[in-house]
């Protein structure tokens, strides 16, 4: 995945500028920055949801937004809120969205079975979604991002609602999807989960400071604050 120049305004904010980014694949790519430092507002973009102002944008060999619609089944997409449907069962949940997928009918229900085992929800497979915990919902909502089994992961501070044991479990899990092949894309403002991925990107107020592995980051950018203050409120 790579995008070029890439450019948000928001009337006169200018919320993302002139990113360039080059996401290798099969790689745990993490973005790194502050509240408003421009992570969701670049994510969105890259998986069309939201249109730049400028910039090129080239996703599993898409042109985006031109192309988004394209992308959809190749894309998963997953951020903080989860959004799941809490007044549908755990079971539920995936089904529906793997219907959404296009997935025939033996086929989804096989992925799902599959899901429920992998992610540890077969116990609760006829609980309503809205009465699990954070952690439960945390996985339920990574099961449905992948139903259909993406080739691209955009992650929005998935991480962010949830106890310290289950942000490690999640991160453990993205690693299992990265080794079967899986590109990730992950946006934190935990320096702990930065430090894990294999690249990321540090952004700060719409610029992208510097990119690169946590291991040259950390010699580029040493006795600079931001870094080590980057979950720090502005
Ligand atoms: P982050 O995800 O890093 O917290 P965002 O991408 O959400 O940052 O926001 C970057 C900047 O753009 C912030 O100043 C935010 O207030 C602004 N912004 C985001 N979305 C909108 C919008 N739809 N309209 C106006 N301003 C927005
Ligand atoms: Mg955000």
């Amino acid at each position: 995945m790579h995008a070029h120049g890439l450019t948000k305004r928001f009337g006169q904010l200018v919320a993302v500028n002139a990113v360039n980014l080059d996401v290798p694949r099969a790689c745990v790519y993490g973005f790194l920055g502050p509240n408003g430092s421009g992570k969701s507002t670049t994510i969105r973009m890259l998986c069309g949801l939201l249109t730049p102002s400028e910039g090129e944008i080239d996703v599993l060999g898409l042109r985006i937004p031109q192309q988004a619609e394209q992308l959809k089944r190749r894309i998963g997409y997953m951020t903080q809120k989860f959004s799941l449907f809490d007044d549908l069962s755990v079971r539920q949940n995936l089904e529906f969205l793997a219907t959404v997928q296009g997935l025939p009918r033996q086929q989804g229900k096989a992925r799902v079975d599959d899901l429920l085992r992998r992610y540890r929800l077969d116990d609760r497979t006829e609980q309503l979604a809205g009465t699990l915990s954070g952690g439960q919902k945390q996985r339920l909502a990574l099961a449905g991002a992948i139903v259909h089994k993406p080739e691209l992961l955009l992650l929005d501070e998935p991480t962010s609602a949830v106890d310290p044991e289950s942000r490690r479990d999640f991160w453990e899990k993205l690693f299992e999807l990265a080794d079967d092949g899986t590109t990730i894309l992950v946006s934190t403002h935990y320096m702990d989960e930065a430090e894990r991925c294999h690249r990321l990107a540090i952004l700060d107020n719409g610029n992208l400071v510097a990119d690169g592995t946590p291991k040259e980051l950390t010699a580029k950018l040493q006795g600079r604050t931001f870094l080590i203050r980057a979950d720090a409120p502005r």
